[in-house]
């Protein structure tokens, strides 16, 4: 009987060999491989975090004073 695991193993795009799912680079020939967009927050730059931070800081702002 197979263990369960909760991360499926991928797939390489470069060359196709199977990874572990954690692995940020393959095994076989070393490429890097992309993270899960699970974390999409890390892709945002400074800038547009500070705008996130403005905009609710500005939408706060006008629930109070109504
Ligand atoms: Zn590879």
């Amino acid at each position: 009987m197979a263990t369960p695991q909760n991360t499926p193993p991928k797939n390489c795009p470069a060359c196709g060999a199977s990874v572990p799912a954690n692995a940020t680079q393959c095994p076989e020939c070393g490429a890097a491989l992309p993270p899960k967009s699970k974390n999409w927050f890390r892709n945002l730059t400074p800038t547009e975090i500070f705008l996130m931070v403005i905009g609710l800081i500005m939408l706060s702002i006008g629930l109070v004073a109504v």
